[in-house]
Protein backbone atom coordinates (compact mmCIF):
# COMPACT_ATOMS: atom_id res chain seq x y z
CA UNK A 1 0.00 0.00 0.00
CA UNK A 2 0.99 3.55 -0.52
CA UNK A 3 -0.18 6.78 0.41
CA UNK A 4 -3.07 7.96 -2.12
CA UNK A 5 -4.81 11.29 -2.55
CA UNK A 6 -8.96 11.19 -2.96
CA UNK A 7 -10.37 10.22 -6.41
CA UNK A 8 -9.98 12.69 -9.06
CA UNK A 9 -7.19 14.88 -7.52
CA UNK A 10 -4.23 13.01 -9.99
CA UNK A 11 -6.70 13.87 -12.91
CA UNK A 12 -5.95 17.76 -11.92
CA UNK A 13 -3.45 19.22 -14.52
CA UNK A 14 -2.02 22.25 -12.29
CA UNK A 15 -2.92 25.76 -13.04
CA UNK A 16 -0.22 27.32 -15.11
CA UNK A 17 0.17 30.87 -14.73
CA UNK A 18 0.98 33.40 -17.27
CA UNK A 19 5.21 33.93 -17.77
CA UNK A 20 6.55 36.43 -15.93
CA UNK A 21 10.47 35.82 -16.99
CA UNK A 22 12.36 35.34 -20.37
CA UNK A 23 15.81 33.83 -20.58
CA UNK A 24 18.21 36.38 -21.11
CA UNK A 25 15.53 39.63 -20.94
CA UNK A 26 16.14 41.93 -18.11
CA UNK A 27 12.82 44.18 -19.61
CA UNK A 28 10.02 42.23 -20.11
CA UNK A 29 6.60 43.27 -20.77
CA UNK A 30 4.43 41.14 -19.47
CA UNK A 31 0.67 40.83 -21.50
CA UNK A 32 0.11 37.55 -20.12
CA UNK A 33 -1.59 37.85 -16.82
CA UNK A 34 -3.91 40.81 -17.17
CA UNK A 35 -2.45 42.58 -14.35
CA UNK A 36 -3.32 46.29 -14.17
CA UNK A 37 -0.86 48.56 -16.43
CA UNK A 38 -1.09 50.97 -13.73
CA UNK A 39 -0.41 49.23 -10.88
CA UNK A 40 -2.98 49.96 -7.16
CA UNK A 41 -4.00 53.13 -6.21
CA UNK A 42 -1.05 54.85 -4.12
CA UNK A 43 -3.69 54.63 -1.29
CA UNK A 44 -3.50 51.21 -1.25
CA UNK A 45 -0.10 50.86 -1.19
CA UNK A 46 0.19 53.55 1.63
CA UNK A 47 -2.81 51.38 3.53
CA UNK A 48 -0.92 48.15 3.15
CA UNK A 49 2.97 49.58 4.33
CA UNK A 50 0.89 51.38 7.23
CA UNK A 51 0.10 47.96 7.94
CA UNK A 52 3.76 46.82 8.92
CA UNK A 53 4.12 47.99 13.04
CA UNK A 54 1.48 45.20 13.21
CA UNK A 55 2.61 41.98 11.63
CA UNK A 56 2.55 39.91 14.83
CA UNK A 57 -1.03 40.64 14.90
CA UNK A 58 -4.00 37.83 13.59
CA UNK A 59 -5.95 40.05 10.78
CA UNK A 60 -9.46 40.42 11.74
CA UNK A 61 -11.14 37.27 10.73
CA UNK A 62 -14.49 38.84 9.85
CA UNK A 63 -13.04 41.47 7.72
CA UNK A 64 -15.39 43.68 8.75
CA UNK A 65 -13.93 47.54 7.31
CA UNK A 66 -12.62 46.15 4.13
CA UNK A 67 -16.64 44.50 4.13
CA UNK A 68 -18.00 47.70 4.72
CA UNK A 69 -15.84 50.00 2.66
CA UNK A 70 -17.07 47.31 -0.73
CA UNK A 71 -20.46 47.61 0.24
CA UNK A 72 -20.05 51.59 0.43
CA UNK A 73 -18.43 51.68 -2.97
CA UNK A 74 -20.69 49.22 -4.47
CA UNK A 75 -24.26 49.89 -2.68
CA UNK A 76 -24.28 46.47 -1.69
CA UNK A 77 -25.17 44.72 1.66
CA UNK A 78 -21.98 44.25 3.85
CA UNK A 79 -23.44 41.03 5.76
CA UNK A 80 -23.83 39.70 2.23
CA UNK A 81 -20.20 39.92 1.03
CA UNK A 82 -17.43 37.04 2.04
CA UNK A 83 -13.90 38.08 1.32
CA UNK A 84 -11.40 35.61 0.17
CA UNK A 85 -7.62 35.15 -1.05
CA UNK A 86 -8.07 35.44 -4.09
CA UNK A 87 -11.04 34.78 -5.73
CA UNK A 88 -9.65 31.70 -6.69
CA UNK A 89 -10.13 30.60 -2.80
CA UNK A 90 -13.98 31.45 -3.05
CA UNK A 91 -13.95 29.12 -6.00
CA UNK A 92 -12.78 25.96 -4.08
CA UNK A 93 -14.50 26.88 -1.15
CA UNK A 94 -17.62 27.34 -3.20
CA UNK A 95 -16.91 23.31 -4.50
CA UNK A 96 -15.91 21.94 -1.77
CA UNK A 97 -18.53 23.24 0.21
CA UNK A 98 -21.15 22.10 -2.37
CA UNK A 99 -20.01 19.58 -4.32
CA UNK A 100 -18.27 16.01 -3.93
CA UNK A 101 -17.73 12.88 -5.40
CA UNK A 102 -20.66 11.78 -7.86
CA UNK A 103 -21.61 15.56 -8.38
CA UNK A 104 -21.18 17.63 -11.65
CA UNK A 105 -19.95 21.13 -11.66
CA UNK A 106 -21.09 22.98 -15.05
CA UNK A 107 -19.02 25.26 -16.73
CA UNK A 108 -18.88 27.15 -20.20
CA UNK A 109 -16.60 25.12 -22.72
CA UNK A 110 -13.86 27.85 -22.67
CA UNK A 111 -14.58 28.90 -19.40
CA UNK A 112 -11.87 30.22 -17.00
CA UNK A 113 -9.83 27.11 -15.76
CA UNK A 114 -9.96 27.43 -12.21
CA UNK A 115 -13.98 25.60 -12.30
CA UNK A 116 -12.74 22.21 -13.54
CA UNK A 117 -9.26 21.95 -11.83
CA UNK A 118 -11.59 23.03 -8.63
CA UNK A 119 -14.32 20.32 -9.39
CA UNK A 120 -12.08 17.83 -9.96
CA UNK A 121 -9.73 18.71 -6.49
CA UNK A 122 -13.10 18.00 -4.83
CA UNK A 123 -13.89 15.07 -6.39
CA UNK A 124 -16.76 15.96 -8.62
CA UNK A 125 -17.41 15.73 -12.50
CA UNK A 126 -16.42 19.09 -14.28
CA UNK A 127 -19.02 18.75 -16.84
CA UNK A 128 -18.16 21.27 -20.01
CA UNK A 129 -21.34 22.97 -22.46
CA UNK A 130 -20.20 23.67 -25.86
CA UNK A 131 -20.19 27.41 -26.87
CA UNK A 132 -21.84 29.26 -29.91
CA UNK A 133 -19.09 32.03 -31.44
CA UNK A 134 -16.71 31.80 -28.46
CA UNK A 135 -19.65 33.15 -26.15
CA UNK A 136 -21.60 30.97 -23.20
CA UNK A 137 -24.63 29.22 -24.91
CA UNK A 138 -27.69 29.25 -22.47
CA UNK A 139 -29.25 26.73 -24.25
CA UNK A 140 -26.24 24.61 -24.19
CA UNK A 141 -25.47 24.97 -20.79
CA UNK A 142 -29.57 24.46 -19.67
CA UNK A 143 -29.24 21.18 -21.56
CA UNK A 144 -26.12 19.70 -19.49
CA UNK A 145 -28.05 20.59 -15.71
CA UNK A 146 -28.80 17.31 -14.31
CA UNK A 147 -30.32 16.34 -10.74
CA UNK A 148 -26.32 16.08 -10.43
CA UNK A 149 -25.73 19.58 -10.87
CA UNK A 150 -25.02 21.62 -8.06
CA UNK A 151 -22.89 24.43 -9.87
CA UNK A 152 -23.14 26.24 -12.45
CA UNK A 153 -19.75 28.61 -12.75
CA UNK A 154 -20.14 31.62 -15.61
CA UNK A 155 -17.30 34.25 -15.86
CA UNK A 156 -18.98 37.18 -17.39
CA UNK A 157 -17.52 38.75 -19.07
CA UNK A 158 -15.16 35.45 -19.31
CA UNK A 159 -12.03 34.88 -19.92
CA UNK A 160 -10.05 34.01 -22.28
CA UNK A 161 -12.74 34.85 -24.49
CA UNK A 162 -14.24 38.46 -23.49
CA UNK A 163 -17.33 37.69 -24.59
CA UNK A 164 -20.25 38.43 -21.87
CA UNK A 165 -23.93 37.17 -21.68
CA UNK A 166 -26.26 40.52 -21.50
CA UNK A 167 -28.83 41.07 -18.85
CA UNK A 168 -31.47 38.93 -20.31
CA UNK A 169 -29.55 36.32 -21.42
CA UNK A 170 -28.31 35.51 -17.65
CA UNK A 171 -31.75 36.37 -16.19
CA UNK A 172 -33.03 33.68 -18.86
CA UNK A 173 -29.98 31.44 -17.60
CA UNK A 174 -30.99 31.76 -14.21
CA UNK A 175 -34.89 31.14 -14.69
CA UNK A 176 -33.95 27.84 -16.71
CA UNK A 177 -32.18 26.71 -13.87
CA UNK A 178 -33.56 23.66 -10.86
CA UNK A 179 -33.48 25.42 -7.82
CA UNK A 180 -30.86 22.96 -6.55
CA UNK A 181 -27.97 24.35 -8.66
CA UNK A 182 -25.72 27.02 -7.54
CA UNK A 183 -25.17 29.95 -10.32
CA UNK A 184 -21.56 31.35 -9.42
CA UNK A 185 -21.17 34.74 -11.86
CA UNK A 186 -17.37 35.28 -11.76
CA UNK A 187 -17.40 39.25 -12.60
CA UNK A 188 -13.47 39.48 -12.34
CA UNK A 189 -13.83 42.25 -14.89
CA UNK A 190 -17.11 43.87 -14.27
CA UNK A 191 -15.42 47.13 -13.73
CA UNK A 192 -14.18 46.74 -17.25
CA UNK A 193 -17.74 46.64 -18.81
CA UNK A 194 -19.31 49.94 -20.19
CA UNK A 195 -21.97 47.86 -22.37
CA UNK A 196 -25.27 48.74 -21.42
CA UNK A 197 -26.68 45.55 -21.60
CA UNK A 198 -24.46 44.20 -19.55
CA UNK A 199 -26.38 42.64 -16.01
CA UNK A 200 -27.03 43.73 -13.32
CA UNK A 201 -25.39 40.69 -10.95
CA UNK A 202 -25.72 42.00 -7.62
CA UNK A 203 -29.39 42.72 -7.93
CA UNK A 204 -29.96 39.09 -9.11
CA UNK A 205 -28.10 37.86 -5.87
CA UNK A 206 -30.12 39.81 -3.68
CA UNK A 207 -32.99 38.59 -5.31
CA UNK A 208 -32.76 34.99 -5.24
CA UNK A 209 -31.27 32.11 -2.52
CA UNK A 210 -29.03 30.11 -5.90
CA UNK A 211 -26.76 33.36 -7.73
CA UNK A 212 -23.50 34.53 -5.84
CA UNK A 213 -21.57 37.11 -7.54
CA UNK A 214 -17.27 36.63 -7.46
CA UNK A 215 -15.33 39.64 -7.61
CA UNK A 216 -11.23 40.43 -7.31
CA UNK A 217 -9.24 42.77 -6.45
CA UNK A 218 -6.50 41.22 -8.80
CA UNK A 219 -7.89 43.10 -11.86
CA UNK A 220 -9.18 46.86 -11.64
CA UNK A 221 -7.34 47.52 -8.49
CA UNK A 222 -3.97 45.94 -9.56
CA UNK A 223 -3.19 44.06 -6.49
CA UNK A 224 -2.56 40.41 -7.44
CA UNK A 225 0.20 39.97 -4.99
CA UNK A 226 -1.99 40.45 -2.27
CA UNK A 227 -4.43 37.73 -3.08
CA UNK A 228 -7.80 39.46 -2.29
CA UNK A 229 -11.38 38.26 -3.64
CA UNK A 230 -14.74 38.65 -2.55
CA UNK A 231 -18.33 36.74 -2.95
CA UNK A 232 -21.56 38.82 -3.06
CA UNK A 233 -24.20 36.05 -1.48
CA UNK A 234 -27.57 35.10 -0.37
CA UNK A 235 -27.90 34.32 3.24
CA UNK A 236 -27.37 30.69 3.43
CA UNK A 237 -24.10 31.00 1.16
CA UNK A 238 -22.53 33.09 3.21
CA UNK A 239 -23.19 31.25 6.71
CA UNK A 240 -21.57 27.84 4.75
CA UNK A 241 -18.38 29.94 3.05
CA UNK A 242 -18.11 31.10 6.64
CA UNK A 243 -18.02 27.89 8.26
CA UNK A 244 -15.90 26.32 5.56
CA UNK A 245 -12.86 29.26 5.18
CA UNK A 246 -10.07 29.89 7.26
CA UNK A 247 -10.49 31.96 9.93
CA UNK A 248 -7.76 34.22 9.35
CA UNK A 249 -7.81 33.42 5.19
CA UNK A 250 -7.31 37.10 4.07
CA UNK A 251 -4.19 39.02 5.89
CA UNK A 252 -4.49 42.73 7.43
CA UNK A 253 -2.48 44.27 4.87
CA UNK A 254 -4.44 42.92 1.88
CA UNK A 255 -7.83 43.96 4.12
CA UNK A 256 -6.20 47.59 4.49
CA UNK A 257 -5.13 48.02 0.85
CA UNK A 258 -8.96 46.51 -0.32
CA UNK A 259 -10.65 48.91 1.65
CA UNK A 260 -8.05 51.62 0.37
CA UNK A 261 -8.32 50.69 -3.38
CA UNK A 262 -12.20 50.76 -3.38
CA UNK A 263 -12.45 54.05 -1.99
CA UNK A 264 -10.02 55.51 -4.52
CA UNK A 265 -12.51 55.92 -7.36
CA UNK A 266 -10.50 58.04 -9.53
CA UNK A 267 -7.78 55.25 -9.62
CA UNK A 268 -10.19 52.83 -10.79
CA UNK A 269 -11.74 55.35 -13.69
CA UNK A 270 -7.97 55.87 -14.42
CA UNK A 271 -7.61 52.21 -15.44
CA UNK A 272 -11.31 51.91 -16.81
CA UNK A 273 -10.15 54.75 -19.48
CA UNK A 274 -6.95 53.50 -19.89
CA UNK A 275 -8.10 50.41 -20.80
CA UNK A 276 -10.50 51.24 -23.45
CA UNK A 277 -8.59 53.52 -25.19
CA UNK A 278 -5.72 50.58 -25.39
CA UNK A 279 -7.73 48.08 -26.07
CA UNK A 280 -9.82 50.01 -29.19
CA UNK A 281 -6.15 51.00 -30.26
CA UNK A 282 -4.84 47.58 -30.35
CA UNK A 283 -7.62 46.19 -31.65
CA UNK A 284 -7.72 47.93 -34.86
CA UNK A 285 -3.69 47.81 -35.10
CA UNK A 286 -4.45 43.78 -35.23
CA UNK A 287 -6.94 44.72 -37.90
CA UNK A 288 -4.71 46.49 -39.59
CA UNK A 289 -2.15 43.74 -39.45
CA UNK A 290 -4.85 41.19 -40.74
CA UNK A 291 -4.76 39.39 -37.31
CA UNK A 292 -8.27 38.40 -36.27
CA UNK A 293 -8.76 40.29 -32.82
CA UNK A 294 -12.20 39.29 -30.93
CA UNK A 295 -14.57 42.09 -29.55
CA UNK A 296 -13.44 41.79 -25.75
CA UNK A 297 -15.36 43.29 -22.47
CA UNK A 298 -11.93 43.12 -20.57
CA UNK A 299 -8.91 44.00 -20.24
CA UNK A 300 -7.44 41.39 -22.57
CA UNK A 301 -8.17 40.50 -26.13
CA UNK A 302 -8.16 37.13 -27.49
CA UNK A 303 -6.18 36.87 -30.97
CA UNK A 304 -7.27 34.51 -33.26
CA UNK A 305 -4.79 33.22 -36.13
CA UNK A 306 -5.95 32.21 -39.69
CA UNK A 307 -2.87 29.83 -39.95
CA UNK A 308 -3.46 28.10 -37.28
CA UNK A 309 -2.35 26.75 -34.11
CA UNK A 310 0.87 26.89 -35.74
CA UNK A 311 0.84 30.54 -36.61
CA UNK A 312 -0.31 30.83 -33.14
CA UNK A 313 2.58 29.09 -31.36
CA UNK A 314 5.75 30.91 -33.85
CA UNK A 315 3.78 34.71 -33.05
CA UNK A 316 4.08 33.86 -29.41
CA UNK A 317 7.54 32.65 -30.25
CA UNK A 318 8.21 35.54 -31.96
CA UNK A 319 6.97 38.06 -29.34
CA UNK A 320 8.96 36.05 -26.40
CA UNK A 321 12.28 36.49 -28.61
CA UNK A 322 11.75 40.32 -28.14
CA UNK A 323 10.67 40.30 -24.25
CA UNK A 324 6.99 40.88 -24.89
CA UNK A 325 5.44 37.77 -23.07
CA UNK A 326 1.28 36.67 -23.98
CA UNK A 327 -0.48 33.98 -23.57
CA UNK A 328 -0.98 30.51 -25.13
CA UNK A 329 -4.19 29.49 -25.17
CA UNK A 330 -4.00 25.25 -26.12
CA UNK A 331 -4.77 24.83 -22.33
CA UNK A 332 -8.31 26.71 -22.96
CA UNK A 333 -9.06 24.42 -26.26
CA UNK A 334 -7.87 27.38 -28.42
CA UNK A 335 -4.61 26.41 -29.79
CA UNK A 336 -5.08 28.94 -32.68
CA UNK A 337 -5.63 31.73 -30.43
CA UNK A 338 -3.20 33.78 -28.33
CA UNK A 339 -4.72 36.30 -25.30
CA UNK A 340 -3.21 39.56 -24.84
CA UNK A 341 -3.13 41.40 -21.75
CA UNK A 342 -3.90 45.85 -22.38
CA UNK A 343 -0.74 47.11 -20.67
CA UNK A 344 0.72 50.73 -21.20
CA UNK A 345 1.07 52.57 -24.10
CA UNK A 346 4.52 51.53 -24.37
CA UNK A 347 3.76 48.14 -24.02
CA UNK A 348 1.07 48.12 -26.63
CA UNK A 349 2.65 49.96 -28.92
CA UNK A 350 5.75 47.47 -29.10
CA UNK A 351 3.72 44.63 -29.03
CA UNK A 352 1.56 45.67 -32.07
CA UNK A 353 4.78 46.24 -33.95
CA UNK A 354 6.03 42.69 -33.15
CA UNK A 355 2.96 41.07 -33.75
CA UNK A 356 2.66 43.01 -37.10
CA UNK A 357 6.05 42.01 -37.86
CA UNK A 358 5.49 38.62 -37.14
CA UNK A 359 3.04 38.06 -40.03
CA UNK A 360 4.17 39.57 -42.95
C1 LIG B 1 -8.19 36.71 -12.99
C2 LIG B 1 -9.47 36.00 -12.75
C3 LIG B 1 -9.92 35.77 -11.46
C4 LIG B 1 -9.18 36.36 -10.30
O1 LIG B 1 -8.58 35.46 -9.53
P1 LIG B 1 -7.90 35.93 -8.18
O2 LIG B 1 -7.75 34.64 -7.47
O3 LIG B 1 -8.87 36.85 -7.48
O4 LIG B 1 -6.63 36.61 -8.52
C5 LIG B 1 -11.13 35.13 -11.28
N1 LIG B 1 -11.87 34.75 -12.33
C6 LIG B 1 -11.48 34.99 -13.58
C7 LIG B 1 -12.37 34.60 -14.69
C8 LIG B 1 -10.26 35.61 -13.83
O5 LIG B 1 -9.87 35.81 -15.07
Amino acid sequence: MTIQPRPGILEVAPYVGGESKAAGMNRVIRLASNENPLGPSPQAVAAYEAEKTELHRYPDGGASELRKAIAEAESLAAENIVCGAGSDELIGLLVRAYAGQGDEVLYSEHGFLMYPISAKTAGATAVAAPEANLTADVDGLLARVTERTRLLFLANPNNPTGSYLSESALRRLHQGLPGHVLLVVDAAYAEYVTAPDYPQVAALVEANDNVVMLRTFSKIHGLAALRLGWAYCPPAVVDVLNRVRGPFNVSQAAQAAGAAAVRDRDHVVRSVTHNARWLDWFSAAMAKAGIEALPSAGNFVLLRFAGGSAQAEAVLAAAKRQGILLRGMASYGLPDCLRVTIGSEEDMRATAEALTEAVQ
